[in-house]
Parts: C-alpha cells; sequence; structure tokens
C-alpha cells in the first residue's frame, strides 16, 4: 500500500463523538429551549479539552476572521464551524436566523447583543459579555439573534466552536450597520472541504 503524504490528524474522537450526540438530539427534541440546553451542555463537554481541533481548522488570517466548516450534517439539520479569530478582529452586527450555540475552545472573544428599535436602528442590549475558554452561549430568532462579537486580545488568537441549526454557510442573513443599513450576506466556509471524521489516526 502507499503512504500518502498528508499532514497528522489530531484525534477526532471527541468530535465524532460530539457529532454523533448533536444528530441525536436534533433529530428526537423539537422544543428549542430543551436543545439549547441540552447541546450546551454537549457543547461545553467538547471544548472542556483543547486537544482535538486539527491545526488546519485553527489558522488565523491576518485579513479577517476565518470560519471553518467541521461538520455539514446531510439534512442539514445543524452544522458545526471553528470560529479563528486574529488578534483584535471583529464582526459587524449580523443575525444568523437559526439557533445557534458558541462554545470558547481557546483564548476570549465578547460579545454584544442587540435589538432593533421601531427606527431599525441597532441599540444595544445589556452589557458586552466576555467568552472564556469553556464558556457556552446561545442565539436565536426566539431568545436574541442580534450581535457583534470580537477577539478580546490584540495579540492573541481566539477560537470558538459553533454549533447552528442549519448550514449556516449557505443561509441568507443580514449584517446592520449601526445607521440602521441592512446588507444581506451568505458567509460560506474558509475551508473547502470537511476533515474526514472516520479517518482515525
Ligand atoms: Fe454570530
Amino acid at each position: 500500500m502507499i503512504a500518502l503524504d498528508k499532514p497528522p490528524l489530531r484525534d477526532l474522537a471527541r468530535l465524532r463523538v460530539f457529532i454523533r450526540s448533536m444528530a441525536d438530539l436534533v433529530e428526537r427534541e423539537q422544543d428549542e429551549a430543551t436543545l439549547l440546553n441540552q447541546g450546551s451542555e454537549l457543547l461545553s463537554e467538547l471544548i472542556s479539552h483543547d486537544d482535538w481541533l486539527p491545526d488546519a481548522y485553527a489558522q488565523p488570517s491576518p485579513v479577517r476572521y476565518r470560519q471553518y466548516l467541521l461538520y455539514a450534517d446531510v439534512r442539514q439539520k445543524f452544522s458545526v464551524v471553528s470560529f479563528v479569530w486574529g488578534p483584535g478582529q471583529e464582526t459587524p452586527i449580523h443575525n444568523h436566523t437559526v439557533w445557534g450555540l458558541i462554545g470558547q475552545l481557546r483564548g476570549k472573544e465578547v460579545t454584544q447583543p442587540f435589538v432593533l428599535n421601531e427606527k431599525g436602528l441597532p441599540m444595544l442590549q445589556g452589557k458586552p459579555i466576555t467568552m472564556r475558554a469553556g464558556d457556552v452561549s446561545a442565539v436565536s430568532p426566539t431568545i436574541g439573534d442580534l450581535h457583534a462579537v470580537r477577539n478580546a486580545s490584540a495579540s492573541e488568537v481566539a477560537i470558538s466552536i459553533h454549533v447552528y441549526g442549519g448550514n449556516i454557510g449557505t443561509l441568507q442573513r443580514s449584517a446592520i450597520s449601526k445607521t440602521g443599513e441592512k446588507k444581506m450576506f451568505v458567509s460560506g466556509y474558509s475551508n473547502a472541504s470537511i476533515p474526514n471524521l472516520w479517518d482515525a489516526p
């Protein structure tokens, strides 16, 4: 057999277990609050260890934050993405249109929730929340779907693992400027292929 020259993979067992559990959860649970609660526990377990994310999906770009697809459910019921932030990088104010769970794997991020007022202008909703390694938060059209996120550090990379109730890179959603202008976007993904979960080391 010819040995393929490819970079060593980290052990993806933790990610495999997480994805299997999430697939079971989205299959059986219709209630969003329960799904977010139980999904938070699963994500919390996944990010309590920082030894599984392959380096290829942890690379920052000097230009803008990256979104690497780790897994998309075949029926598009959920997707898992690693968000990699270079120092000081930030998102515009944006929505998701589906539920989302955010688990901090490495570094620190700050998320600021917003709501639109009657004129369509984004207003701060509460204080900014600092996410530290091990923290999990949630967004959804039901509980609040609008926020802006930034790397809390001007010198370190930050990485969070996101789970969404759809194939997030393919969904039409919006970014809102401070003056209320809405811009539709589809985020896509920074990688062209997904890791092969079954390629166990
Ligand atoms: Fe977001």
